[in-house]
């Protein structure tokens, strides 16, 4: 891929074996934020970065770090040689596993070591690996805490600080967390931020902890990525969304696809529609073990399974290389959530394509994310083979006629007095469970490790306080429909 910069990884300076690891991985030259943030890296400034995950953020910190770090590399066997000396806090395990990755294979020929640490799995094996000893640590707030707590890890030696994807991680109510590590850090250090949205709240952390930073933006907040192609198609209902999600991979013969849902019993039903449909596709979503999600997640990278079904909180942040298409089977209720789910194709100047399926009643939405990416969308009607519909129905009588049966006794999109009811699920309404709305900056119902990796904190209680609300408030409403 091509960014037309004119500027080369050699020419910042980096050492060899840095610069071996790039080329092995082909990298052919800078991504925008990685020729604006490593020079300024490498000067050992302060940073605060308006970038969002896909747009080679992690380069643009990590080599730079590396590359200060050079000069105390060593082969020495012994952990007291390699003391912690960069902390990177990442807010989900996903993006703290992606990052370390990353890291991983950056410094793989430097001597340096990387170690990640997160909630949600059993700590011994982090404690061992923590033995080692590492020079870059990755980490989730709540298990580095747990870790600190226990004195497995000390950060006296760490004189450089990422906060990556700042303001999640204060949507999911780590600041005091992030405060009480902050103590355990030397005061005299590097400090670099990262987040793609810029609220009062992320400019007063942002003030209390960089120290005169520089400023660095590549895309504006809700600019959606232009190298993807965007396509909304419409159809007459939830069974001709299935059929359409099917129809589209086959024939545009996508390798491989995410499917958003707004809900994980939506997905995890779409996942198994799928498989039974013929496809090898898995669902991705918080009600999942922490193991399911990393072996789910695995499979898919692998090129495994070729249909991943996943609510936005649980797939926000992954990275999946070359990922071709995504596709919307519900539009999202909150419209910058759009613009995070066609991220995750067309990343690092490739190109992609969003589908998006809309029926009558998500006429709402569509306005809403047009309102948000300042342009209309054309939408065409999609033909949804008969025989794809009926192939479906043959196959599942008894699940189709509760469908239908509902689907009668469902109120019309129209006519509905539920505001923002979720169209998608007309087929589920006969269950209120069904009907429970997605709550975007909700990880603790989406994601119970991040609970775990929270710790027993005040800032998880409160999280999770505020995760349950909206659930609570259906549950009342049901009887009265
Ligand atoms: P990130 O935003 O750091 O998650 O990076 C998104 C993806 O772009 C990852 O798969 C990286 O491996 C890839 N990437 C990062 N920098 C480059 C580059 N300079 N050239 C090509 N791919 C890159």
């Amino acid at each position: 891929m091509a960014y037309r910069l004119n500027i080369t990884f050699e020419s910042f300076g980096l050492a060899e074996p840095i610069l071996r690891a790039v080329t092995e991985l082909g990298y052919r030259e800078p991504t925008p934020i990685q020729a604006q943030a490593i020079p300024i890296v490498l000067q050992g400034r302060d940073v605060m970065g308006a970038a969002q995950t896909g747009t080679g953020k992690t380069a643009g910190f990590a080599l730079p770090i590396l590359e200060r770090l050079m000069p105390l590399a060593n082969t020495s066997a012994s952990p007291a040689r390699h003391p912690v000396r960069a902390l990177i806090l990442a807010p989900t395990r996903e993006l703290a596993d992606q990052i370390y990755e990353n890291v991983r294979q950056y410094a793989q020929h430097t001597g340096l070591r990387a170690a990640v640490v997160f909630g949600g799995v059993d700590i011994k094996p982090q404690i061992a690996a923590l033995r080692q000893g590492c020079e870059v640590l990755i980490a989730t707030p709540g298990r580095l805490l747990d870790h600190l707590g226990q004195r497995t890890v000390s950060l006296a030696q760490a004189k450089m600080l990422v906060l990556d994807e700042a303001d999640r991680m204060l949507d999911m109510g780590f600041l005091p967390d992030i405060q009480r590590i902050l103590q355990e850090l030397p005061a005299e250090r590097q400090n670099l931020m990262f987040s793609a949205t810029f609220s009062t709240e992320i400019r007063k952390l942002a003030a209390g902890f960089l120290n005169d930073p520089v400023l660095i933006e590549v895309a504006r907040r809700n600019a959606a990525a232009e190298n993807v192609e965007q396509r909304i198609y419409q159809v007459s209902g939830l069974d001709d969304k299935r059929a359409a999600v099917a129809q589209l991979v086959r024939e545009r013969g996508l390798p491989q696809v995410i499917v958003f849902t707004n809900t994980k019993i939506g997905a995890g039903r779409l996942a198994r529609e799928l498989e039974r449909d013929g496809l090898n596709a898995a669902a991705i979503h918080g009600d999942k073990s922490q193991q399911e999600r990393l072996t789910t997640l695995e499979a898919f990278k692998k090129g495994e399974t070729v249909v991943l079904v996943a609510t936005d909180v649980a797939a926000r942040g992954l990275d999946i290389a070359e990922l071709p298409a995504v596709i919307n089977y519900d539009l999202p209720y909150n419209a910058e959530d759009y613009v995070h789910r066609i991220g995750r194709t067309g990343r690092a100047g490739a190109s992609g394509l969003a589908i998006s399926l809309m029926t009558a009643t998500d006429e709402r939405y569509l306005a809403d994310i047009e309102k948000l990416l300042g342009r209309k969308l054309p939408c065409e009607p999609l033909e949804v083979r008969a025989s794809a519909r009926r192939h479906e129905r043959s196959r599942d009588g008894v699940r189709s006629e509760r469908h239908a049966r509902s689907a009668r006794s469902a109120p019309s999109g129209a006519g509905s007095t539920r505001a923002r009811a979720p169209s998608s699920l007309a087929g589920y309404s006969d269950d209120p469970f069904f009907s429970q709305p997605y709550v975007p900056a909700a990880p603790v119902a989406d994601d119970p490790a991040a609970a775990t990796a929270a710790g027993p904190t005040a800032a998880s209680a409160r999280a999770s306080r505020r995760a349950r609300r909206p659930v609570a408030a259906l549950l009342r409403a049901a009887p009265g429909r």
